[in-house]
């Protein structure tokens, strides 16, 4: 008879725990590597790949291999075209730090936006989610991310420097910054504004009502409208 798991689960973890549990343990070990012989390797190989993207699971990322294999050839075809040229066809914008394909980008080298006033995002998404509204002609900074001590994220990391030299060069009246409500986002607002200000040139941050801990890239237009009309200086 199986006898039940050891209620000191850490001491299982080691042959000298005689509780049983540590055979059924192996026993599930033995039992998963059958199986991991029983897919091909190729197939495992996509699935792990499909695993390590956000918000896919062992699970999708099973359902989203055996699709590509059923699938007809154009299908995974174009697949791996387009995640080649995702890398080899992009760069960054060497004004704005956005994704583009041109450089400058279409937003840096349109001669209607106001190029005098420049919303400064996290990440790529952020100027999407910006452009939705159509509440916006300025320009964008993308900074690719947020200063976060916990993750070993310092200013240096981030695209601040390039900014700073935007500004430097003159011809900037605003600087709106449209990071992430939050402490991250609020400390690196905090960090750009120090930084800036002195420069002369005016900086503001959205107005709340951003939810709290959310990304901008969610946030519906109606919101984000409301949040670039009502921001205030800092
Ligand atoms: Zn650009």
């Amino acid at each position: 008879m199986m006898q039940p798991p050891c209620p000191s689960l850490s001491q299982c973890l080691y042959p000298a725990c005689g509780c049983g549990y540590n055979e059924e343990y192996t026993k599930l070990n033995r039992k998963m590597f059958i199986m991991s012989k029983a897919i091909p390797e190729p197939v495992t190989k996509l699935i792990e790949a499909f695993s390590r993207l956000p918000g896919i699971g062992p699970k999708s990322a099973s359902r989203l291999t055996y699709f590509l294999l059923r699938a007809p050839d154009q299908v995974s075809q174009a697949l791996s075209d387009a995640l080649r040229d995702l890398k080899t066809q992009t760069q960054f914008c060497s004004v704005c730090y956005n994704i583009t394909v041109d450089n400058p980008c279409p937003i840096c080298g349109d001669s209607k936006r106001n190029q005098r006033v420049i919303a400064v995002v996290e990440e790529p998404l952020d100027v999407l989610a910006i452009e939705r509204t159509a509440s916006f002609d300025g320009v964008y900074h993308v900074l690719h991310g947020v200063i976060s001590p916990v993750n070993g994220i310092g200013p240096d990391d981030l695209r601040i420097k390039e900014l700073k030299t935007r500004v430097e060069r003159g011809n900037v009246l605003e600087i709106i910054i449209a990071t992430n409500p939050g402490l991250e986002g609020d400390a690196t607002a905090m960090f750009i504004q120090r930084e800036l200000t002195p420069k002369g040139v005016k900086v503001t941050r959205l107005a709340r009502g951003l939810p709290m801990g959310g990304d901008l890239e969610y946030v519906d237009s109606v919101t984000l409208t409301r949040a670039l009309q009502g921001r205030n200086e800092l």
